[in-house]
């Protein structure tokens, strides 16, 4: 199954119509534009304003037919596929650095075998990645630029090819979008930008009934990571090992105290990002170590 990118949303909402609806279990082939809506390819184009509704652009939504409120949907990144050409952009409107530069700044970057030649200076290794994939929250509405508890512009590394994503299920339906992949990005993205890039994505999709954690789990052959996002890194800091300690208390036979200090001796508290509206971190534990090995 395909879905193009004629169907982008701006927001993670309920009220948005499904571009596509499927049956669990399944896979699908999702079209994603760049985060600029494409619109920074061409040259000539570095000057343009790009209205905040054409920023990260998800594509979808997609409606799961049997996925309900209390369900989580499992999400398998099989692929990314990313175009020959991508663009990295630094602003002085946007991250910590941006007091050191005037302007906006915006470099076109060709990829070929495996490599982003940054500048004729660097062939760079790619680490593919999607910045943002989410599902609609319980209520309201949340621009896609906004990181959280349904996924949306997590900007996490760790969710690329062969990783698992669960995300809780808010809403019937689920309805999952997803875009802005990354050719590569450095954890904490301090520019503001990855090698922005269009895509097709293949995921496969399932839904697994009333068992949610009420957060996003990134699960890899080795580890899995929890995924939090707050207004300040204090805060996300504390709140991505809460939810690993409350998953961990599910997959381990040891006192709180003993799961807390093997935390402290096996796990890594990583940062995602910290230029979106909500800084999002994670802490990486090694699957090796639990009772149940898998979600
Ligand atoms: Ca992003
Ligand atoms: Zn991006």
């Amino acid at each position: 199954m395909k879905l193009s990118s004629d169907h982008v949303v701006n927001t993670f909402c309920k009220e948005n119509k499904p571009a596509l609806r499927v049956e669990a279990p399944a896979t699908i082939t999702v079209s994603t534009l760049d985060c600029y809506s494409n619109m920074l390819r061409q040259v000539g184009t570095e000057d343009t304003i790009i209205p905040s509704e054409l920023i990260n652009p998800a594509t979808g939504p997609i409606y799961i037919e049997n996925a309900m409120p209390g369900d989580t949907l499992k999400i398998t990144i099989n692929k990314i596929e990313i175009d020959s050409m991508g663009v990295v952009s630094c602003g002085d409107d946007c991250g910590p650095l941006a007091k050191h530069i005037k302007g906006h700044h915006l470099e076109r970057i060709h990829i070929s075998d495996g490599k982003a030649d940054f500048l004729d200076k660097f062939q760079l290794q790619l680490h593919k990645m999607i910045g943002v994939i989410g599902v609609a929250p319980a209520e309201g509405s949340l621009r896609n630029s906004y990181p959280g508890r349904h996924g949306g512009n997590m900007d996490t590394n760790m969710i690329t090819e062969g990783t698992t994503l669960y995300l809780p299920v808010f809403v019937e339906g689920a309805l999952l979008a997803m875009g802005d992949v990354h050719a590569l990005m450095g954890d904490g993205e301090v520019g503001g930008s990855g090698l922005e890039i269009p895509a097709d994505i293949t995921v496969s999709v399932e839904v697994i009934s009333e068992k949610s954690y009420d957060f996003p789990i990134a699960e890899d052959d080795n580890n899995f990571c929890f995924i939090a996002t707050a207004p300040t890194l204090d805060e996300a800091s504390e709140k991505a090992v809460d939810t690993a300690l409350e998953f961990l208390k599910t997959r381990l036979s040891l006192e709180t105290h003993e799961i807390i200090m093997l935390m402290s001796l096996v796990g890594n508290l990583q940062i995602s990002q910290i230029v979106d509206p909500e800084m999002t971190v994670r802490f990486t534990f090694p699957k090796k170590y639990l009772d149940t090995p898998y979600f």
